[in-house]
């Protein structure tokens, strides 16, 4: 068959790579791509916003099944419209895209359906959301209603910095995802994602992973689009992974389909590990980014019947098996990033990490000038290897990081350090 994958970051490389393993697949498009995924799919220089072109080269290229990457497009009705043109497409509807697309909304379906999470508040007016701050006092979190690249959420330490927060958002900060104010309870504990492919009824648990989100060693600094992660995420034991599937996800699913939202695709619930057990931070209609790096790495299954089961309605008799490794990915980032930086630079040795170490590298943002790989975004390199441990795959990791040639950028070096500890003291 013929398959689109729509994105450009390295989620959509690590799924394209995935994706062309497949025995099923003839051709493989992606659109837009990046350098890296020329490697592995033909790149296309669609625009996923302008969905009757997405749907005229469809039929051009005789695509058989469009696989979404990111949640924009989703949230905007690009599997609705695919749906409606008769193509088969992986991701959820905008309807059911809604999980992501509005921190309220998702707020009310826990209400409603008793799935554990912070206490919150929705306001649409700053006085209602600072009268509520008062009453509830710091730390305390604000957030913006809808989508904001990972940017909407402050944790606000005392009084008058959430009631910064909420002036920013009403104020424009954050454009028509700040006309609504989540205003909510400041929870404590370990965080992990939890990934799961449903068809709108049925679903299909996947794996567990933990990402790093700040800038700087230790987790300090401002937030990014996440610096590196690794799978599975040790904090989720399987009784831990029974009560998330039990309490939250299963629940969720209901939900969906009970408000004529039936969810089809993949979804992740972030969660914090509380003292008294699982709490929803928020959900994602995608897969993560750089999550999806480390998941593609250790699954063994063909991951393209998958896909085709969850958009098709047909996951019910499923299973999925994984590598024993762990994976852990490297976000290698332009430097100044996530402030203001410059793009252009020129990145080699990437071939030549990967044959030293026997790592994969993503590409995030990248572009090919002329033959000449270049940087092309904040985010740049997804630097993955595997280990029988979280030590062993970093020491993987770094190795093939520090044979990478590019000044001009940077990464944390300290990527699943809480599970290194946790080994360290075992
Ligand atoms: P979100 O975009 O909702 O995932 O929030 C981004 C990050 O903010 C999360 O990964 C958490 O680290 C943190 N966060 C969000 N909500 C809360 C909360 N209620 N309590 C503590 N931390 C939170």
């Amino acid at each position: 068959m013929n398959i689109l994958v729509i994105g450009s970051g390295g989620r959509e490389h690590a799924l394209c790579w995935k994706i062309a393993q497949s025995p099923l697949v003839d051709t493989l498009y992606c659109a837009p791509g990046n350098g890296g995924i020329a490697d592995v799919a033909a790149c296309v220089p669609l625009d996923a916003k302008d969905f009757d072109a997405v749907i005229s080269f469809c039929r051009e290229m005789a695509i058989d099944f469009v696989v979404v990457g990111p949640e924009d497009p989703l949230v905007a009705g690009l599997v609705d419209a695919l749906t409606e043109a008769d193509i088969l497409a992986f991701g959820p509807t905008a309807g059911a895209a809604q999980l992501e697309g509005s921190k309220g909304f998702t707020k009310d379906v826990c209400a409603k359906y008793d799935i554990p999470t912070a206490a919150y508040g929705r306001f649409k007016s700053a006085a209602d959301a600072k009268a509520y701050v008062e009453k509830q006092g710091a730390p305390i979190v604000v957030k913006a209603d809808g989508l904001a690249a990972g940017k909407g959420v402050i944790l606000a330490q005392t009084v008058e910095e959430a009631f910064a927060a909420i002036d920013d958002i009403f104020g424009g900060a954050f454009g028509d995802a700040g006309a609504e104010v989540v205003v909510e309870e400041f929870l404590t504990g370990e965080e992990a994602s939890f990934f799961v492919l449903c068809d709108g009824q049925n679903t299909l648990a996947l794996a567990t992973a933990q990402d790093h989100k700040a800038v700087g060693e230790g987790d300090t600094g401002p937030n990014t689009g996440g610096m590196g992660a690794y799978s599975p995420a040790p904090v989720m034991t399987d009784d831990m992974c029974d009560r998330v599937m039990n309490e939250i996800i299963n629940p969720t699913v209901k939900a969906m389909a009970d408000m004529g939202h039936p969810f089809r695709g993949v979804f992740f619930a972030g969660l914090m590990i509380t003292a008294e057990g699982p709490k929803l931070i928020e959900y994602n209609v995608r897969f993560g980014d750089p999550e999806c790096q480390v998941l593609m790495s250790r699954m063994k299954s063909d991951f393209v019947p998958l896909l085709l089961a969850s958009a098709k309605g047909e996951l019910d008799d499923c299973t999925v098996e994984w590598r024993d490794d762990v994976a852990l990915t490297v976000v290698m980032a332009t430097k100044g990033y996530p402030g203001s930086y410059q793009k252009g630079d020129e990145i080699s040795g990437i071939k030549a990490a990967e044959r030293k170490t026997g790592a994969t590298v993503f590409h995030a943002g990248t572009k090919l000038e002329e033959g000449i790989l270049v940087a092309n975004g904040g985010r740049v390199l997804n630097v993955t290897a595997l280990g029988a441990t979280v030590t062993e795959a970093q020491k993987t990791a770094y190795e093939a990081v520090d044979t990478v040639n590019w000044p001009g950028g940077f990464c944390r070096r300290d990527i699943g350090w809480r599970a290194v500890e946790r080994e360290k003291a075992q």
